[in-house]
């Protein structure tokens, strides 16, 4: 198949950031915090936030789910871009992440709009589809343990509303996915959850390789 895809590099990269980036003060701030932790890696890129943000307002979504928090960038970006009565329900077990989340919230301005669950996102979820929020979701970002991705996709498609989105983070896996020498559990997941998702009926796809790879769903 003919290859489409143009090599970025660095120099090309600084150059996208530097014509279409527009990173509020704020979620900056919060990326470089983030930045200094050893975990940093799991952070989403800003361009990649952006996107996510455009998405939610292009959907006039209201009520969202971000499920895996880390130190709240995407929650954030997606809570600043949701009207005054939008709602993101965040999923997340560490504390010491969802702290820093929780301040740069506050400082937003946005706390009331995020409700953190501290609990394993599939308990948090099955809790939502057990007390009658079934087909309410708008939208749903999925980037959490990737073992669990198959798990957490089957909640959220239960979740959203039809024509309501899913999208998935890390799909591409650092081009693991496509390497079949790679054993390891995660990459193995991820590429079940392609292969899956490549099949599903219920769901209209695309896959964009942005940042580490990101798959849209919507929910037909
Ligand atoms: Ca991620």
């Amino acid at each position: 198949m003919a290859n489409k895809f143009l090599e970025l590099d660095g120099k090309l990269c600084n150059y996208i950031q530097s014509v279409s980036l527009r990173e509020p003060e704020i979620l900056a701030q919060l990326r470089e915090e983030t930045g200094k932790l050893p975990m940093r890696n799991m952070q989403i890129a800003p361009e990649q936030g952006q996107f996510m943000a455009l998405l939610v307002q292009l959907m006039g979504a209201k009520k969202t789910l971000d499920i895996g928090v880390f130190t709240g960038y995407s929650s954030l970006v997606v809570a600043l871009a949701l009207p005054q009565d939008g709602q993101v329900v965040a999923c997340d077990i560490d504390e010491t992440y969802t702290a820093i989340a929780g301040r740069y919230w506050e400082l937003a301005g946005v706390g009331d709009k995020i409700q953190l669950h501290l609990a394993p996102a599939l308990q948090t979820l099955e809790g939502l589809i057990a007390t009658g929020h079934s087909n309410s979701f708008d939208f749903a970002f999925i980037d959490a343990d990737k073992r669990n991705y198959d798990n957490y996709y089957e909640c959220a498609l239960k979740l959203v509303r039809f024509g309501g989105l899913i999208i998935i983070d890390n799909v591409l896996w650092s081009g693991r996915v496509a390497d079949d020498a790679d054993r390891d559990k995660r990459t193995i997941a991820i590429r079940d959850f392609n292969q899956k998702l490549h099949q599903d009926p219920r769901v209209q796809i695309s896959l964009i390789p942005i940042a580490d790879g990101l798959t849209l769903a919507l929910k037909k």
